[in-house]
């Protein structure tokens, strides 16, 4: 069930840290030239700034926001942090209501040390505690499982049927998944938790990079669509039979890209996607 070959840049979606050198304007600028239609806003590009004026450059840019990235992170040993996670995700949701975005990512976190059952209760405990504040705000919330490489430090919820669970778990009509298939590609039940998620309407975001063999660095050295062993299209053609719809966006951490010139990595990309995504 592979999906059809993508004909153009309508559903072309970046996000700020994968051209991480570029400040929100230039980002903004350049995309929007290069004829991508989606930003994804990560919080550190509008730290200390006017976050409705963001959103509205980036409108008049004729760019969609699809997301703001990224909340989460609840677990922690005491409970005074976890309660200063939850007012975090709070503000958080203040944010992406600001810069007008429909949809914040949450990397659900996890303690070095903590088994993960008990992080795992934690992050139900923090989204519970938030999905009021994002339902008033129209914001939905999408759990992003991580490679189980991350399960010591950044995320308990490590596959789809994890993040499906949770979803289960916490009945409510503003949480649901982001498929990250950096994350997610090995998994063998992967096209059946995908279908899960589509079925229950709670497929909420789908973000595209690559894996490279041998990986040099655990956070930042994701490849370029086609670089590395994933079979987007095969995965892409899962997720459009759920029933997504969605932008397809780009989310490339790597040390190396960032080292080289940002134009011509954006061309790199707009490139790689329409040929090999
Ligand atoms: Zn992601």
């Amino acid at each position: 069930m592979t999906a059809l070959p993508i004909r153009d840049t309508s559903k072309l979606c970046i996000h700020t840290i994968t051209t991480k050198p570029w400040t929100i304007e230039t980002a903004i600028e350049k995309y929007a030239e290069a004829g991508v239609k989606g930003i994804t806003v990560w919080r550190e590009w509008t730290q200390g700034r006017d976050r409705k004026e963001i959103g509205q450059q980036i409108r008049s840019a004729g760019l969609e926001i699809v997301s703001y990235c990224r909340g989460g992170f609840f677990p922690a040993s005491d409970a005074s942090s976890r309660q200063a996670a939850i007012d975090d995700n709070r503000t958080m949701i203040d944010e992406a209501e600001a810069i007008g975005a429909p949809l914040i990512v949450l990397v659900c976190g996890a303690v070095p040390g903590q088994p993960l059952p008990e992080s795992r209760k934690q992050i139900g405990d923090g989204i519970a505690a938030i999905a009021g504040h994002a339902r008033s705000a129209e914001i939905k919330l999408a759990i992003e499982p991580l490679h189980p490489m991350y399960a010591s430090d950044r995320s308990a919820i490590n596959t789809m049927g994890q993040a499906n669970d949770m979803c289960d778990f916490l009945a409510d009509s503003h949480v649901g998944v982001a498929v990250d298939i950096y994350h997610l590609w090995w998994d063998p039940d992967l096209q059946k938790e995908i279908s899960r998620c589509g079925t229950n309407r709670r497929l909420l975001a789908f973000h595209i990079s690559d894996w490279l063999t041998p990986t040099k660095d655990l956070l930042n050295d994701r490849g370029l669509m086609g670089q590395g062993c994933i079979n987007i299209p095969e995965i892409r053609g899962w997720v459009e039979a759920a029933g997504f719809e969605g932008f397809h966006e780009v989310e490339i951490f790597s040390n190396d890209w960032w080292k080289t010139d940002q134009d011509v990595f954006l061309a790199e990309i707009k490139q790689a996607y329409l040929a090999v995504s």
